[in-house]
């Protein structure tokens, strides 16, 4: 392998690039539209267009594609080469600026909840130019927002963008309140955590189920599961190791900085962890990843599962979101500052994300619901479906100090929290707490919920839509004392008040115990354990409002969004109801039958010749139950799935695929591995558990 700093990057059109082959004044042009959002003129678009196509010939590029990400929750590409005829049979290389900024693919097939009837039958893409160009299998990706022609958003990244713009706005002017009048653009940043699962090849094919739905729908579980905790940051071993460092020079290679690898805590799981970029460069880079894991797999034999529960018994996967917000002049808006007018400017950020995560916990639940997820969330499992806050003893001290005018005391020193006394407090809260969904870990939060298939455009969004209004409205209240003496003073009064109303959004105890569901409802907290709880509330006026207001969705798109979150899930569970009914119906219960009838011809045999049989007269009573009980719940499974299916209306239908199909699902398996554990390992159809998570 070449060095590091060598191949890095060596696929992506990137700022370097761009400077070394574009004309200083077009590359002018092109950093302001980048900056700025300004349209590109047509001129500039050309020279942009025929740069990037020579530098994309040169990396063996014969084709280019508008790269975007609809609500299919996998990203989408249509290739064209960019072959032209010329004169005497010969052919040109080509690619315009019209090429490069607007594309139309047939976009019929992609889910719009209804938008695209109402409006127009065709969508079309646009070159998002602050995302990078790359170069990837023969061709070039140029990264786009998908809409429909009247403008309707028909992907994630658009109201990504939207999100990005509405904060940057909101807190350039709330920081001018703080003096920093030098501040003109504020980014969302994210790191994503990526956890997955590797597991053989051969043995996946081997699994309709996992083939068909990304996760088990049988499996009796192992002797051992993650009880012994031996498997987290465990030594890596030689196949695995070999897989992550191709796995981190073909992320390298597309300009990704993938940083950390280690074995999680489940058997046969994984993460890797990116250096944290721009929101909107962190869900494409995040979605590039995710494919490249998958392809990277099976070059090794292996796949990689990226499901949120592809195996019962054993931890799921997510995405942790690591979330912040940096100004053009390099601050970190979470990192708490070394002044006491930085750490006043820092609390009260806090605050807004304190009021924020409050007001609309129920945006930040659903942003993270899927069918998947719900195995996850709600389930005993990290983390719950009830949205809280955990700051650490220290920040924790500190706030209730402001609340209660009181004194917030250091090991070394107590201090009065009052006017120009804010005290520097430690950065970095040790007690790194692992069960809240939404945790402060000393310059960023970190938001734990997201699946790990998810695409993670939908939390940022939301979470940038939050803070937005939040801070919108404190500079609204504080804009007026701006330059007054009392500013302080006014500020000081605005915390006290949110930390009033809102504490009960911070725990800092055990979010997976019982006592905390409890609680949470003491405290009037929302809990949505499944999707089909909480999508429902995207359309709540509240909602509506703030994501009105800031631009994000109107309406008609939000509406559209809820349906196909909804329809997507009861999809989902027709799909895996169907599988288990195929691979009970054809492979399971033939087994079954087969194994019952070799012992009922043996226990007959020796009967003939007198011999008692108690072992097989014993297992053959227990499994000709335990198949009659399999046959019984197919049959109920199936005929639930006919009455989901004649279900029109799309919320009745998911509820019903959650209350009724759902639950025969859970009935079906208990039953199919009660009868997996009576059965020789001969007899038994599909790779067990043992051998699927303990075997690579
Ligand atoms: P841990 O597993 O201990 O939580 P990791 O090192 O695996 O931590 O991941 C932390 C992630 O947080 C990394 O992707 C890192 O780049 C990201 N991160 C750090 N600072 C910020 C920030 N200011 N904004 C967004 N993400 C950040
Ligand atoms: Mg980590």
């Amino acid at each position: 392998m070449s060095s590091i700093p060598e191949i890095f990057g060596c696929n992506v059109f990137n700022e370097t690039v761009m400077k070394n082959k574009l004309p200083k004044n077009i590359y002018k042009n092109l950093r302001r539209t980048m900056e700025k959002g300004e349209p590109l003129d047509t001129e500039t678009a050309d020279v942009v267009a025929n740069a990037i196509k020579d530098w994309a010939l040169e990396h063996g590029a014969t084709h280019y594609t508008h790269w975007f990400q609809p609500m299919t929750g996998s990203t989408a590409e249509k290739h064209d080469s960019f072959i032209s005829p010329g004169p005497n049979g010969t052919a040109l290389m080509e690619f315009s600026g019209k090429a490069l900024i607007k594309g139309e693919p047939d976009a019929s097939s992609f889910p719009s909840g209804g938008l695209r009837q109402t409006s127009s039958a065709r969508g079309y893409t646009a070159w998002d130019p602050t995302s990078y160009c790359f170069v990837k299998e023969g061709s070039l990706y140029i990264p786009t927002v998908f809409v429909s022609y009247t403008g309707e958003t028909l992907d994630k990244k658009t109201p990504l963008l939207r999100s990005m713009d509405a904060l940057s706005k909101t807190a350039v002017r709330f920081l001018k309140l703080f003096g920093n009048e030098n501040v003109t653009r504020v980014t969302s940043t994210v790191g994503a955590e990526q956890e997955y699962f590797l597991i053989d090849k051969n043995k996946f094919d081997r699994r309709e189920d996992l083939v068909l739905t990304g996760r088990t729908l049988f499996g009796a579980k192992p002797p051992k599961g993650q009880d012994l905790d031996d498997q987290y940051f465990a030594n890596l071993k030689p196949r695995i190791a070999a897989y992550m460092a191709e796995l981190d020079e073909e992320l390298w290679k597309l300009g990704i900085y993938s940083k950390t690898k280690h074995n999680e805590v489940a058997p046969a799981q994984h993460e890797m962890a990116p250096i944290f970029t721009t929101s909107n460069l962190g869900t494409d880079q995040n979605e590039l990843a995710m494919e490249i894991m998958e392809k990277v797999a099976l070059r090794h034999g292996l796949v990689c599962l990226l499901h949120e529960k592809p195996f019962e018994g054993v931890n799921g996967s997510g995405k942790h979101n690591n979330w912040s917000m940096s100004t053009n002049d390099g601050q970190n808006l979470l990192d708490p500052g070394d002044t006491p007018m930085e750490n006043l400017q820092f609390l009260t950020i806090l605050c807004a994300l304190i009021k924020g995560v409050d007001e609309y916990a129920d945006l930040m639940r659903l942003s993270a619901a899927s069918a998947g997820n719900d195995h996850r969330l709600g389930a005993d499992e990290a983390p719950p479906a009830i949205i809280s806050m955990f700051l650490g003893e220290e920040l924790d001290a500190v706030l209730k100090a402001i609340e209660e005018d009181g004194v917030y005391k250091t090991k070394a020193k107590a201090f009065e929290i009052g006017v120009n006394a804010l005290p520097s407090f430690p950065k970095d809260s040790t007690d790194r707490n692992r069960t809240s969904p939404f945790a402060f870990t000393g310059n960023r939060f970190e938001f734990r919920m997201v699946g790990s298939s998810d695409n993670i455009a939908c939390p940022n969004t939301l979470l940038n839509t939050i803070v937005s209004e939040e801070l919108d409205q404190f500079t609204e209240i504080l804009e007026p004392h701006k330059n007054s003496e009392h500013f302080e003073d006014e500020v000081k009064k605005l915390l006290k008040d949110v930390l009033k109303k809102h504490r009960r959004i911070i725990f800092n105890g055990d979010g997976y115990s019982p006592e905390w569901v409890k609680e949470a409802e003491r405290r009037g907290l929302p809990n949505y354990p499944s999707t089909v709880d909480c999508m429902p509330h995207y359309t709540d006026e509240k909602n509506l409002r703030i994501l009105r207001k800031f631009g994000i969705y109107n309406r008609e798109e939000l509406t559209a969004r809820t349906e196909i979150h909804l329809e997507k899930y009861s999809k989902t569970r027709r799909i895996e109801a169907r599988t288990m009914v195929e691979m009970a119906r054809k492979q399971l219960l033939p087994a079954s039958l087969e194994y019952l009838d070799k012992l009922c011809t043996a226990i007959a045999c020796k009967k003939s010749v007198g011999i008692v049989s108690k072992a097989e007269e014993q297992i053959a009573a227990k499994l000709n139950d335990l198949c009659d009980s399999f046959y019984d719940s197919i049959e109920r499974l199936e005929k639930q799935v006919a009455a989901a299916c004649e279900i029109k209306e799309v919320q009745k239908q998911a509820e019903f695929y959650h209350d009724y199909v759902l639950a025969e699902m859970d009935i079906m398996r208990s039953i199919a591995d009660e009868i997996e554990l009576n059965m020789p390992l001969s007899y038994w159809p599909i790779p067990t558990y043992s051998e699927i998570i303990y075997n690579v």
